[in-house]
C-alpha cells in the first residue's frame, strides 16, 4: 500500500510498505481523510521531536524512524483483532492518536494526557497517511452517520479546542478573546461558542486570515500590530475586556497581548506550544487576580468533538483549504505549509483515494 513515512528532517517520502496485519485487541482501518496537522509541519521542518531514532518508545508495539506519518483520521473498520468485542466490520470511525500505558501513576488518575509513557500516532506509531492503519481497539471511535468522512477528520483538533474550554471553566455568556487564528485558533472560536460563550473576538497579525474568522461570526478581528489590543477590546466591551483568553499562536508576544486584552479576574488559557521563554510582568497578572492555565491535547474530549461535528453546531467547511490525494502530499500538502503561501491555507486534507 502506499503510505507518507517520516525519514529525517525535511526527508519524507511517498513509498510502497506491505499491508499492516491486525494483532489481538487491535482494529484495522481504511483511511477515507487525514488533516495535515501543525504538529506535522514541526515534525517535518524541525524534527526529530516526537519521532524515536535513537531509542525504541517504551510502549510495545511502536516504531523508530521511518514512521508512517498522519493522527486526524476518519475511515472504515475492515478489520477487528482477537478479542475485540466493541468495534465491527464496517463502522465508521475516527481514531484518537494517543496511547496511554493505563499503569502509571496519572493514568490511574485518569490523566491520560499526561502519562509518563503516553504514544502518539504518526510518530511512534504508523499513522493516516496511508491507505490502510491499524490501532488499539480503545482509541476507535464510531460515528453517526449524520457526519462525513471528511468532517470527522477534524475530530481530533476539536478535541484540542474542547479540552481547552473545559480546562478553562467557561461560563455561560462570557465574553471570549481568542489569538490567532490558525486550525485550532478557529476551531476554539467555535467551541467556546458551542460551549457557552457570549461574545467572541479573534487577535491575528495576517491580515490573510482575517476572512476565515469573520466567517465564523467573531464580533471583530484585532490586529496587535496595527492597534493597542487591549485599548481596542476595552472599546468593544465597555472597557471590561475578556473574561477567557485562548492564546493559541505560540510567540511570546501574543502571551503579552492575552495579559493586555483579558479582564480583571480574568483566564488565560495557553493552547498554543510557547517554544521561547517568555518574559511576563506578574504584577499585572497579580493586581487584577488573572488566571494563567494551560491546555494540552485531550483527554475524553472524542465524543463531545463528535457531537458538536455531526449535529453542524461546529462548522469545518470554511477551514478546509485544500483537498488533495496521498501521492501529493508532499508538494501539495508539507511543501505548501512551509512555503511563501503557508499562510492561505488552514488545513489540508489528504485522502488515499483521490
Ligand atoms: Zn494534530
Ligand atoms: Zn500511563
Amino acid at each position: 500500500m502506499r503510505v507518507l513515512r517520516w525519514h529525517g528532517q525535511k526527508d519524507i517520502r511517498v513509498e510502497e510498505v506491505p499491508e499492516p496485519q491486525v494483532g489481538p485487541g487491535q482494529v484495522k482501518v481504511k483511511v477515507k481523510w487525514c488533516g495535515i496537522c501543525g504538529t506535522d509541519i514541526h515534525e517535518y521542518e524541525a524534527g526529530p521531536l516526537l519521532v524515536k531514532v535513537t531509542k525504541p518508545h517504551p510502549l510495545p508495539g511502536s516504531k523508530m524512524a521511518p514512521v508512517i506519518m498522519g493522527h486526524e483520521l476518519s475511515g472504515d473498520v475492515t478489520e477487528v483483532g482477537e478479542g475485540v468485542t466493541n468495534i465491527n466490520v464496517g463502522d465508521r470511525v475516527v481514531v484518537r492518536p494517543t496511547i496511554p500505558c493505563y499503569n502509571c501513576y496519572y493514568c490511574k488518575r485518569s490523566q491520560y494526557v499526561q502519562c509518563t509513557s503516553l504514544g502518539t500516532i504518526g510518530y511512534i506509531w504508523d499513522g493516516g497517511f496511508a491507505e490502510y492503519m491499524v490501532a488499539p481497539s480503545d482509541t476507535i471511535y464510531k460515528i453517526p452517520d449524520s457526519l462525513s468522512y471528511e468532517v470527522a477528520s477534524f475530530v481530533e483538533p476539536l478535541a484540542c479546542a474542547v479540552h481547552a474550554v473545559r480546562r478553562a471553566k467557561l461560563f455561560p455568556g462570557a465574553t471570549v478573546a481568542v489569538i490567532g487564528t490558525g486550525p485550532i485558533g478557529l476551531l476554539t472560536i467555535e467551541a467556546a461558542r458551542t460551549m457557552g460563550a457570549g461574545k467572541v473576538f479573534a487577535l491575528e497579525t495576517l491580515p490573510a486570515r482575517y476572512q476565515v474568522a469573520q466567517k465564523l461570526g467573531v464580533e471583530a478581528v484585532i490586529n496587535p500590530l496595527e492597534v493597542d489590543a487591549g485599548k481596542e477590546m476595552a472599546k468593544l466591551t465597555d472597557g471590561l475586556r475578556a473574561d477567557f483568553v485562548f492564546e493559541c499562536a505560540g510567540p511570546p508576544a501574543a502571551m503579552l497581548s492575552a495579559l493586555k486584552v483579558s479582564g480583571r479576574g480574568g483566564t488565560i488559557v495557553e493552547v498554543g506550544q510557547m517554544v521561547e521563554p517568555c518574559q511576563f510582568p506578574f504584577g499585572t497578572l497579580w493586581m487584577h487576580e488573572k488566571t494563567i492555565i494551560t491546555s494540552q491535547g485531550y483527554t475524553d474530549e472524542f465524543p463531545a468533538a463528535i457531537a458538536f461535528l455531526a449535529d453542524g453546531r461546529v462548522s469545518v467547511a470554511p477551514l478546509i483549504t485544500a483537498k488533495i490525494g496521498l501521492d501529493d502530499v508532499i508538494k501539495q500538502g508539507f511543501e505548501a505549509l512551509t512555503g511563501e503561501e503557508r499562510y492561505n491555507h488552514i488545513k489540508i486534507l489528504v485522502s488515499p483515494e483521490l
